[in-house]
């Protein structure tokens, strides 16, 4: 969804006082302004160090003060904006070095707006190092959604993700995700693939299916914010690397009947079967990267972006900072008179119809991760990326040519690819 901030619609901002209604989006009311993810960074201090890490003050040790929480909800929660489902996003930094006490405070402040305690959905990211029975206990009672950062086995997850004196820190996450599961708090695992992954699918397939994963994410290791080179990129063909990883994945997964749900090939399933959902807010899944107010990102200062939390506290040369204000004494309304806001805008649009313009796969995708889009091309107004490629594109042509293997129709996928040799 694509969306021009026009003067009336700053004009009509809804009043800080307004009575709450929380409303469901449909396609009768789908050209508002709508708000769908709050990602709060309670702090930016993360306990470990992994060498792809896009966020640059994570030793950073100061934390949200609740004033500060209670100020970001209200202007928030009354902007008129907020609609169902609405997720709260504890990310940018390791949420769970911020201790359970803050977040107990944290969540009673929170639950003291109307319906709040209804609508939100909590979900952390968490490296899994520190996860213990107690946090289970909290996670457990508040329906925290977790997603655990695990990136396949041993040598693999210990190559890049390292605590700052250089050791690995796989054990402690494999005991993170052991004590989830003790306790019965449900978990996805998000694992990147660099380097020392994706000339090894087999390993990776296996290591998922003897830990009994069962909800993966890829992220594919990506150029942003304080990462500024992919070791995916340094390396001979990587996006061919890539396509062969995700094919020789995919195909084991089929061949043992799909027991791993993996967010990439879901996501380019449903796109084949509803094309235009990921950019229709009318349903469960709309992408909030493209409006404007879709996502805002908040810091543990007040101050806040939009469009993706990777932008959050990132200095840039072309568009100034990606703070577009304040939430202690301003609104998110004010950046509708930020100039970097405007200038970002009005180049995600531009963009957008690069991509509509230019791209097959505009009609299911809708334009991604415009954050992508300005560290992969040094401008939101660009339209493919690595990321795209590897995210919405490969997915989704590697569905649909099995498709066609099984009809008949091509052979363009055999049931075991060839893979490239390895490089480690
Ligand atoms: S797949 Fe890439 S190039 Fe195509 S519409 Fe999406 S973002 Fe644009």
């Amino acid at each position: 969804m694509t969306t021009t901030i026009s003067a009336s619609q700053t004009q009509s901002a809804p009043s800080q006082n307004a009575a709450l209604e929380i409303p469901k989006l449909t396609p009768m009311n789908s050209d508002r302004l709508a708000m769908g993810l709050l990602v709060i960074q309670p702090s930016p201090f993360c306990n470990i160090n992994c060498d792809y890490c896009y966020l640059p003050n994570r030793t950073d040790t100061r934390r949200m003060d609740f004033d500060v929480l209670e100020k970001v909800m209200d202007k928030i929660w009354n902007s008129g904006l907020v609609i169902s489902p609405f997720s709260l996003l504890w990310h940018a930094g390791e949420p769970l070095a911020v201790p359970i006490k803050w977040y107990e405070q944290a969540f009673e402040i929170i639950n003291r707006f109307p319906k709040a305690k209804d609508y939100v959905i909590h979900s952390v990211q968490t490296n899994g190092t520190l996860v213990n029975d107690k946090w289970c206990a909290f996670l457990n009672e508040h329906q925290v959604e977790v997603g655990i950062s695990i990136d396949g086995p041993e040598h693999i997850h210990d190559h890049h993700r390292k605590t700052r004196k250089g050791e690995g820190t796989f054990q402690k996450a494999m005991r993170g995700m052991e004590t989830l599961r003790k306790n019965n708090v449900p978990f996805g695992v998000i694992s990147v693939i660099s380097d020392i992954s994706v000339d090894h699918p087999d390993e990776m397939y296996e290591f998922y299916r003897e830990h009994d994963i069962t909800g993966l994410g890829f992220n594919i290791e990506e150029v942003e914010g304080a990462n500024a080179s992919s070791s995916l990129d340094k390396m001979e063909g990587g996006l061919d690397r890539i396509r062969s990883f995700l094919k020789r994945f995919y195909l084991r997964n089929k061949a043992d009947g799909f027991p791993i749900n993996v967010r990439e090939f879901q996501n380019a399933e449903r796109n084949i079967l509803e094309p235009g959902w990921s950019h229709k807010p009318d349903g469960d899944y709309y992408n909030m990267e493209a409006d404007p107010f879709g996502m805002i990102n908040v810091d543990c200062f007040g101050n806040f972006s939009s469009f993706s939390p990777e932008l959050l506290g990132q200095p840039t040369e072309k568009y100034g900072s990606f703070s577009f204000g304040n939430l202690i004494n301003g609104s998110v309304f004010d950046a509708t008179v930020n100039e970097a806001f405007q200038h970002v805008l009005a180049d995600i649009e531009a963009g957008n119809k690069k991509c509509a313009e230019t791209c097959q796969f505009w009609q299911y995708c809708g334009g991604a991760s415009p954050s992508n889009k300005y560290y992969e091309n040094g401008s939101f107004d660009s339209a493919q990326t690595h990321q795209c490629k590897s995210t919405v594109q490969m997915p989704m042509e590697i569905i649909l040519e099995d498709l066609e293997n099984d009809l008949g129709i091509t052979d363009k996928v055999a049931p075991l690819i060839e893979m490239p040799a390895p490089q480690n």
